[in-house]
């Protein structure tokens, strides 16, 4: 079996998420763990308990995935998991210093586990979720980005 974990903070889970999902699971990967980050250091919008509610929720239906949480070190955790592959998206350039020291800090940790990216596909190139949020809170329209559910929760969040 071809494992992957896809790690993040997933606050809120998007289009892009999901496409990058969808794409790594019915080309490349027999699994894919969506990893959500519990405690995570960014200040996140939404608790762990309804990030990951949201990924679940926006993944219906999409088959050979499953959504944890999950604290502590990524690469301990993929290897409970059976994962060999970490799986992040590369959007802009800005995300690749970033991603370069993790994915090497990550290969110091644990030789045995790779990781892999992928580039979104052209309409979420621009995507994130703090983007999405920044919308939301101005009023704007998320129905492009997020799934049904993200965006009554984020109408709910910014009523409050
Ligand atoms: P983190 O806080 O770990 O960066 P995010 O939830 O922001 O977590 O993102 C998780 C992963 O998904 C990252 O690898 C990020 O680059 C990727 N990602 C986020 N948005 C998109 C998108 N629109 N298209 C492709 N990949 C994306």
């Amino acid at each position: 079996m071809n494992i992957a974990v896809y790690p993040g903070t997933f606050d809120p889970f998007t289009n892009g998420h999901k496409d990058l999902v969808q794409r790594a699971s019915s080309n490349i990967f027999d699994k894919i763990y969506v990893c959500v980050v519990e405690k995570s250091n960014k200040d996140t919008l939404f608790t762990s308990a309804e990030r990951i509610e949201l990924a679940k929720k926006s993944l219906n239906g999409v088959e050979n995935v499953d959504v944890v949480g999950f604290n502590g070190l990524l690469v301990d955790y993929a290897k409970k998991l059976n994962a060999s592959v970490i799986l992040r998206g590369l959007r802009v350039v800005s995300d690749f210093e970033y991603e370069f020291q993790m994915s090497s800090m990550n290969k110091k940790l644990n030789q045995n586990i790779e990781s892999i990216f992928l580039t979104p596909s052209e309409s979420y190139a621009f995507l994130s979720s703090s983007l999405v949020k920044e919308i939301a809170k101005l009023g704007g329209d998320v129905t492009p980005f997020v799934s049904n559910d993200v965006k009554q929760a984020l109408k709910k969040k910014f009523k409050q």
